[in-house]
């Protein structure tokens, strides 16, 4: 199966991206435009393994409480679109921690630098207009495990597994 780790959205960040998504539309951008449900910010990209134990394991040891994350900007890598996020420091202690609980439980996972990025569009044809992402946050009380198949329109991705957040004290 494939994994990888993820804070899904609230439907008011996703209201704010599929608004993005409509303006770089109207101003002639095409490509492949993530859907809706499937936005996600990713944490941790595992990729394929035998079982999700080990990453279940790994994600009922990381604790955090709950913090902010707030939509700011667009940028690209190549030909993929996204919409970033504002600097945090507490998305940074998280993803470290992650990554260290994933290491200590062998689970394989892309050591990439952590970028923060939230995927618009894939295959982007055309110069970048200059269109605002609107201000839109929410508070991170979730992470998820997610495993990630291909459909027949695209990919599917199925939470099975998740940590909540500590209650603040
Ligand atoms: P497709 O690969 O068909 O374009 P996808 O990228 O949405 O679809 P996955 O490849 O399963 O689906 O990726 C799941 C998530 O992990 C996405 O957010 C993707 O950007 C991210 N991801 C995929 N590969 C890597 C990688 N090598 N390093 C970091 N993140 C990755
Ligand atoms: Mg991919």
């Amino acid at each position: 199966m494939r994994l990888f780790i993820a804070i899904l959205l609230s439907d008011d960040m996703k209201d704010s991206l599929l608004e993005a998504q409509n303006r770089l539309y109207d101003r002639g951008v095409r490509g492949r435009f993530t859907a809706e449900e499937n936005m996600h910010l990713t944490l941790a990209f595992i990729g394929e393994v035998p079982s999700a134990e080990p990453a279940l394991d790994a994600l009922a040891a990381v604790s955090f409480s709950p913090f902010e994350l707030g939509l700011e900007g667009m940028g690209r890598f190549g030909d993929l679109w996204w919409a970033g996020l504002r600097d945090s420091a507490p998305l940074a202690a998280l993803v470290r921690r992650l990554r260290r609980a994933l290491t200590e439980n062998g689970v394989p996972f892309d050591k990439k630098r952590f970028s923060p990025h939230i995927t618009l569009l894939r295959r982007a044809r055309g110069e970048m207009p200059g269109v605002p992402v609107m201000d839109a946050s929410m508070t991170v009380e979730r992470v998820s495990l997610m495993r990630s198949d291909r459909g027949k329109n695209g990919m599917i991705y199925t939470e099975i597994g998740a940590c909540e957040a500590r209650p603040a004290e």
